[in-house]
Formats: C-alpha cells, structure tokens, sequence
C-alpha cells in the first residue's frame, strides 16, 4: 500500500482521542502489516523517509505556531533550525548512507575448520516499533528517530507529550495526512493512554524523558520481554579546566543554557569553574547576555516554561538557594517572572551547597549553578559522585580534555563548545547508567531498531560433522587443535 495513499489533511481537532481498545487495534493492523511487508526494499524505505521529509518542509510555519502556543514564546528560528532542518538533516543524511547499511556485514570464519564457508550479519526490520515521546522537543524527539526506525524497515506509532497538545495535535494530523496509518500512526492521550502504550508487546520500545518514568516504562516492557532504549535526563556538567575561562567558552556556556530556555537534556545544567576565574565566569556571563540577549526574558530569544507548575518549581529552586543565602547572580537588568508567557530571567547561582535541590535535581530552566574547585581532580571527582550524566562539556587544551575524559563516564561528550554531540545526524546518541540505555542517530540508530541476525551459509571442505555422533571425530578434531598450539 502506498504511504501516500491516505486521506488528506485532517483538521487537528477532529482526530478522536484514542480508546484503549483503539489504540490495542492500531497496534494490531500495523503488526499486520508488518507480517504481509518483513522486508521493505531500498527504495520502497527511501520513499517513507522522503515523504518524511516532504512533511517536515510543509508544515514549518504550523510547527514553529504550534511550539509558541504550547510553550506560550518559542522563538521562530530555533523552531525552525531544531525542530525542522535539524529533521531533515537527520533524514538526508539516512537516505545517503542507507544502501550501504543495509547491506550484509560480512564476518570472519576459520578456513581450517569451515572450509569456504561464509557468515555475515543481516540486518532484518525488528517488526513494529513504539515511541513514547516528551515535551521539550515535541517533533525532533517523536519524527527524529522515526527516521532509522522507518529506515531499518519498522512500522512506528508515537505517543507524544500531553504537555504539548497543539503540537501532539499537529503532529497526529501531519502524519495522518502523509503515511497509511499502518505505516505510522500517532496516538494522543494522557496518563492512561501512555501507561497501555507502554504495556503493548512492542517489537523495541523508545522512551525518552525522566528517569523515573523511564523505570516505569522499562518494567511494562519487560512483561513482554520487549527491548527497550531509555533517552532520560540527568546532570549534565560543563569543566572549564584551569586557564579556560574566556569569551568564547562563557558565550558557549551560556549560549547552550539559553537554547529552550535550559529545558534541554543536554543542556549545562550545572558548570565547574577554578576559584581564581569565577569573578572573570560572571563577568563575561553578564556581557554575553547583555550584548547577545538584552532584556533576555522580555525578549524575542527567550522560550516560556513549559507549564506553570515547571515555573514555580524552578522558582523554589531559586528561592530555596535564597533561603540558604546562596550567591544569586541575575544576568539581566529586569528581574521579573512574566506569568503570562512563563519566561524568567536567566540567573547564576555561584558556589552552592550540594544539598540543594538544584544541585540534587536535574533543573531543566534558565538557572546555572557555578561550582568552584581548587584543583582538577576535585572537579572530576564531583563529576563522579553524581550519576553518569547523558552529556559532559570539557574546556581547555585536548590533553587535558583527553586526561577529563578519561576518568569520567557519559553518554556523550563535547570539548570546547556543549550540547554539539546531540545535533551531529552521524553521532550515536544516547545515555550511560541513570541518563539511558541505547542509542539512535546515525549507523548505531540503524542498527538499533534491527535484528542483526547472523547467518551461516555452509560451504565446502569442512569439519563441521564433528560436531554430530560419533564423537571419535571430535576427539580427532580436538587433538589436531591441540598440537596446532592454536588453542
Ligand atoms: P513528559 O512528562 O512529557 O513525559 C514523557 C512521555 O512519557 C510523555 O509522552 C508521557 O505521556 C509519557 N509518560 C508519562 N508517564 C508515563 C508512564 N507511567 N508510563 C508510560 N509513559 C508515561 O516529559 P518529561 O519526563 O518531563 O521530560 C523531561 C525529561 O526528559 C528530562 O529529564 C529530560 O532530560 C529528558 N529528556 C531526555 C532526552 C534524551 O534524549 N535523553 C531528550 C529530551 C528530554
């Protein structure tokens, strides 16, 4: 059945929320599907990820309106550079490489025991793939890995955010409009709908948000015994090494931390500075927003919080550091919260206790703890006593970079700049103990959402009969290993 055979554009409001029965036979028609299609060809997997593109590129406009409704001000370029060409990218980059990765990967086989034999890894559609989706990135995290999942030959249904209804709204109706629903599908909903999602006996299930529903989300799968990969959250530092202070990794800081507002997994959330260059941090942290973002949270550049609950939450972040008389550095003249719209102001908080909630917390807001150190190893040390973070930003010379990198564990690193890991099509992405498990972008996404069967073809000129009665063979074979001095 052609992808492009379904109906034409269904306004958003008229998609019905989905039953729970509902959603069980979506479930059943592309596991359906799947039976009658195991093995998409190249071309036919080229077509989905270009009409995936095709989608991207005719709703730009309605995506960045979309984000602004639910986040209340998101700014139109970033909507388009993240949400859009960041998407695109992705998908143009899997249509250049594809034939090559589907091809079979061959492996090695012992000519004196297997004769001409062969073996080779295929890489075989899992079947049908779920995505439980988050808020903070409403397309990127929901159409950016049905990318290899369409590419590795899946069939894929999405629950995204109930936090973002206009674009979870959008997002079920653009897909609607361009793949049979067999293909893709998109199920809206809350709690319930997320909780039978996940409970569905999923080929490989996706998940991406926080720990702590990724706990939930791995325990439903494991009913069924379904793979899963977690993208959660987590603490994700930036070392500025002795002697790296300056302009230009101030502005790389600061300049990640204000993309979304810091609601980002791989954000700065907090950032470690040498005792003698935390006055020059703050310095040029000040002239950075003042010059690149004045009046930052009245501002166009500035996005809302996602809700008011997340608001006040990051406020008590603050006012708890306020309690504590933490150093409180507000990096904009106007200091005020505009409820309407959810933006704050973007605030440093220098040298804080480590039993405050934003050094307990992921913060996920426009607030930067400055931790001060006296010697690196002090600092690499705080990195270790936290969970292994999904990002971890090193600033200074590569020696020293190489030397940080060494002792720590992330997901992903960036040297010199942050969050650059994650936006690369080429670069697997993904966590390491608390911040996830797997990885898509990328040949790793690829491979990810398929079944590397390996496959033994036989040839001639083996001994593989040793292996079956009688084993006086075997005892021959085994003698003849021994005395090779092979073993
Ligand atoms: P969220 O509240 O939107 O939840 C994410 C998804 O989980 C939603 O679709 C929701 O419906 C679903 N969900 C909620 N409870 C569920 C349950 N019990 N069972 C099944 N599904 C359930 O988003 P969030 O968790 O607030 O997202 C923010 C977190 O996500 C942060 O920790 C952030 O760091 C992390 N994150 C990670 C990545 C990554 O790639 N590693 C990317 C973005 C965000």
């Amino acid at each position: 059945m052609s992808i492009l055979e379904a109906s034409a554009s269904v306004p958003a409001q008229e998609l019905e929320a989905p039953t729970i029965a509902g959603l069980r036979a979506a479930f059943d028609a592309q596991r359906d599907a799947f039976a009658g299609d195991r093995n998409p060809t190249l071309d036919e997997r080229r077509r989905r990820i270009e009409a995936l593109i095709g989608m991207m590129l005719a709703n730009r406009q309605r995506i960045s309106a979309a984000l602004s409704q639910d986040f209340g001000a998101h700014p139109v370029p970033a909507s388009d550079l993240i949400e859009v060409l960041g998407v695109v990218g992705r998908a143009r980059y899997v249509l250049a490489n594809l034939e090559a990765w589907m091809a079979p990967i061959p492996r090695e086989t012992d000519p004196a025991f297997l004769g001409t034999s062969r073996a080779y890894i295929q890489s075989q559609p899992k079947g049908v793939i779920g995505n439980i989706s988050p808020w903070n990135f409403p397309f990127d995290l929901s159409v950016g890995p049905m990318i290899e999942m369409l590419a590795a030959g899946n069939r894929v249904m999405v629950k995204p955010s109930e936090f973002t209804p206009a674009c979870s709204a959008l997002l079920a109706e653009m897909v609607a409009a361009t793949f049979d629903p067999t293909l893709v599908q998109v199920v809206t909903g809350g709690l319930e709908v997320a909780q039978a999602f996940s409970a569905l006996p999923w080929d490989h299930l996706l998940y991406t948000g926080s720990p702590n529903v990724g706990r939930q989300v791995m325990a439903a799968a494991a009913r069924n015994l379904t793979p899963v990969t977690l993208e959660l959250g987590g603490k994700c530092p930036a070392l500025l090494t002795p002697g790296s202070v300056s302009a230009v990794s101030v502005e790389s800081v600061i300049g990640t931390k204000i993309i979304k507002n810091g609601q980002m997994c791989v954000s700065v959330d907090y950032c470690l500075v040498h005792r003698s260059e935390v006055e020059d941090f703050v310095d040029y942290a000040t002239a950075f927003m003042h010059t690149a973002a004045p009046s930052y949270s009245r501002s166009d550049e500035c996005t809302g919080i996602i809700s008011t609950r997340h608001l006040e939450r990051l406020q008590a972040l603050l006012q708890e550091g306020r309690d504590h008389h933490a150093r409180i550095v507000t990096l904009e003249r106007d200091q005020e919260v505009d409820p309407t719209t959810r933006r704050m102001p973007m605030s440093l908080v220098i040298d804080p206790d480590q039993d405050l909630g934003l050094m307990r917390e992921e913060i996920f807001g426009p607030i930067l703890p400055v931790v001060v150190y006296d010697d690196l190893e002090a600092a690499i040390a705080t990195i270790n006593a936290g969970e292994r973070p999904l990002g971890l930003y090193v600033f200074g010379d590569q020696a020293v970079a190489d030397r940080v990198l060494a002792q720590t564990s992330s997901g992903g690193a960036a040297i010199n700049t942050c969050a650059m890991q994650s936006a690369l099509p080429s670069l697997a992405f993904g966590g390491v103990g608390m911040s996830g498990m797997g990885r898509h972008h990328g040949v790793e996404g690829f491979r990810e959402f398929s079944n590397p069967r390996g496959v033994f073809v036989r040839g001639e000129g083996d001994m593989i009969d040793a292996f079956y009665s009688p084993y006086a063979k075997a005892a021959a074979v085994v003698q003849a290993v021994l005395s090779s001095g092979h073993n």
